[in-house]
């Protein structure tokens, strides 16, 4: 049985038609009358048929509703068409002001109802999720999230009216479309042992389809009352799980096993970040889609809120709060700052951040991990390394490397690029004296090995490629894991020492850069692509060399030698 019913669906009713004594005389309105007269009380005023100006009756019943109100109100003769239409919608209204009246009784009812079920499980939060058609109503219990019950989004925002009413201080107006915040006192919730319940509410994505959130956090009153007993046709469910797996998503974008194995491992903490790094257009925001699907996947028990700007893709396992897409910076990044401190109070186990942006943003970020929560973000660096330096650069005393360099804080780092990749139909070989690249870059890549399997884009194209020469591109990507050896090497050392020594480790992932040489020679990549997209091609034998430094350099430490100057 719902605990809601069927009464928001109830048809519509003709107006309450006084029975007995009326104030304002409707009960002396004889039948044949009846549709001459109408009697606008919210605005005082009559409206009545021009026709039956002069009739006896009429002016009876004038006289009469002058000696009950003690007033003249205006009159308004109009022809008897336009005083039955007026009737017909005043009629319509009253309909729905009626409809409203009651359904509200009824919804308090259900709303308190709701809070009481919550109650009797003792759980601590209750979250309602409005999406586009549907409302699903989820409780945490026991630090799980489950759901206690899925109505109609119609149904769902009347619950979400109707709670949200029972708050004493009624300076708080429901706004549908603002972030509203409050609270209901223990006495307006008799007989389910609450001390008091803390709302936070307000729109989220798909806002435009009428999406939103409301959180309410119970708080219990001190000792054993009496507890509401749970009734027995609840029954909880767990939230879906997403069906597409990470390596059916990675893989095909071009992520190795091992990296995709790397990123499982990062993502399976349950508080710190991974930074996800990048220009524009580095293909980061797939990447992390793909990330958070696999977290909702491992336990779709946790809760995920977002905050993008604009949200690129619908998460249907989140609460996703959209910065409007507007020109003014200001404007966004004052909205991306107060949803990061909403999104404290909101109950999360997981955040994403769609970018950390600024100073707040990064505090936000660092709060969170600290409490325990997991998160995922993009950060607008080069190099996986550089977010240290970047985010000591935002503020140099409060995210300074000794504070920032913290396993706990940053599980990992990923850096990203999109590669072209050449159209295996009409690709050409690759000539040693290629006029599109440096010297220096020919020679750098001659020492990679034999390029007689290295290919380039044909600039004419073939049908296959609608002539441009390109197939779908790839991924290149370099997984970095924050382990306690490199986040110390930055504090001591700094970010140059700290990348060459992780780099040197025999567990680390190679470079982007790297993975694009390797791609070159197996005749997908055309070089000058790599120079383009994804950075200089370095000379095998220094970056060899640089690497053999850097393995003596971490031996004899871990020899327990005096540590080469850095
Ligand atoms: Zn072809
Ligand atoms: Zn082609």
């Amino acid at each position: 049985m719902s605990f809601i019913g069927t009464v928001f669906g109830r048809g519509k009713r003709g107006p309450r038609r006084p029975s007995g004594f009326d104030p304002y005389g409707r009960h002396l309105i004889g039948k044949n009358l009846e549709r001459h007269v109408h009697v606008d009380v919210e605005n005082q005023t009559l409206f009545l048929d021009e026709d039956r100006r002069s009739s006896d009756e009429m002016q009876e019943w004038l006289n009469a509703h002058r000696r009950l109100t003690g007033a003249v109100w205006p009159a308004k003769w109009e022809g008897i068409a336009e005083l039955t239409a007026r009737k017909a919608s005043f009629r319509e209204i009253t309909a729905i002001r009626d409809q409203a009246g009651e359904g509200a009784a009824t919804a308090r009812e259900a709303g308190r109802k709701l809070l009481t079920i919550a109650a009797a499980f003792r759980i601590s939060d209750m979250h309602f999720r409005h999406g586009a058609t549907h409302t699903s109503i989820e409780i945490r219990l026991r630090k799980k999230i489950m759901i206690l019950k899925e109505v109609s989004r119609h149904e769902g925002r009347q619950l979400e009216i109707a709670i949200f009413n029972l708050q004493s201080s009624r300076k708080n107006t429901y706004s549908e479309k603002d972030p509203q915040d409050g609270g209901i006192t223990g006495d307006a919730l008799p007989g389910t042992g609450l001390a008091n319940v803390r709302i936070i509410r307000g729109p989220s994505y798909p806002q435009m389809d009428g999406g939103g959130f409301m959180s309410l956090r119970f708080q219990y009153k001190e000792g054993t009352g009496a507890r509401p007993e749970i009734p027995p046709d609840i029954i909880l469910r767990s939230p879906k799980k997403p069906e597409v797996d990470i390596e059916a998503e990675l893989l095909p974008k071009g992520f190795s096993p091992r990296q995709i194995d790397l990123l499982k491992y990062l993502c399976s903490f349950p508080a710190g970040f991974v930074v996800l790094t990048g220009p524009t257009g580095s293909g980061k925001s797939t990447t992390l889609l793909a990330l958070s699907r696999h977290q909702a996947r491992i336990d779709p028990h946790k809760r995920l809120i977002t905050i993008e700007r604009p949200v690129e893709y619908f998460m249907p396992w989140a609460v996703q709060l959209e910065v409007s897409n507007t020109d003014d910076t200001e404007q966004a990044q004052r909205e991306f700052a107060e949803h990061a401190r909403n999104m404290l109070r909101m109950d999360p186990d997981r955040v994403v951040i769609g970018e950390i942006q600024d100073v707040g943003v990064a505090l936000v970020a660092v709060t969170l991990a600290r409490t325990g929560h997991s998160g995922l973000t993009t950060l607008h660096v080069d190099d996986a390394f550089d977010i240290f330096p970047r985010l000591e650069d935002m503020d140099n005393d409060r995210l300074k490397r000794q504070v920032i360099c913290d396993t706990s804080l940053f599980r990992g780092v990923v850096a990203q690029r999109i590669q072209s990749v050449l159209c295996p139909h009409c690709k050409l070989p690759w000539e040693p004296d290629d006029p599109r690249m440096p010297s220096v870059s020919r020679d750098a890549l001659r020492s990679w090995g034999d390029t007689s399997g290295v290919y380039r884009r044909n600039p004419d194209g073939c049908d296959h490629c609608n002539h441009m020469g390109n197939d779908s591109p790839t991924a290149v990507a370099e997984v970095v894991v924050a382990n306690t050896e490199l986040m110390s090497n930055v504090i001591r050392h700094g970010v140059e020492i700290a990348r060459q020594w992780h780099r040197a480790r025999p567990d680390a992932d190679t470079t982007m850069v790297e993975k694009s040489i390797a791609l070159a020679f197996e005749g997908r990549v055309d070089p000058a692509d790599i120079i383009g997209e994804v950075g200089q091609i370095p000379f095998r034998d220094e970056l060899e060399q640089e690497r053999r430094r850097a393995t003596a350099a971490r031996a004899a430490r871990d020899a327990g030698t005096k540590e080469p100057a850095p």
